[in-house]
């Protein structure tokens, strides 16, 4: 089991030492190991095969269920990534 810090950027848990540094190999984010958590990490959403996304970008959704002899669709539905509203919450 790793005890390194997982990855300030994207949050993966595959850290790895490279000399001084630390590397994700899923972003390729590079750290000193006394940075890690200088800075408030990025939330970065991936989609079922790992692509990154980002506003803008139009997701698809298709789902179905099946049996053999049998499958039943639920349809599809697409829509568009937009940028996040100012939250009430926050200053
Ligand atoms: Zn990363």
């Amino acid at each position: 089991m790793s005890t390194l810090p997982p990855c300030p950027q994207c949050g993966s848990a595959y850290t790895y030492e490279d000399g001084a540094l630390l590397v994700c190999p899923e972003c390729g984010h590079e750290w000193s190991p006394g940075q890690a958590h200088a800075e408030e990490p990025a939330r970065v959403v991936r989609d079922a095969v790992g692509n990154v996304l980002q506003d803008g970008d139009t997701v698809t959704i298709r789902g179905w269920s099946e049996k053999p002899g049998h499958r039943v669709g639920f349809g599809e539905v697409s829509g568009a990534i937009l940028p996040a509203l100012p939250s009430p919450f926050l200053p």
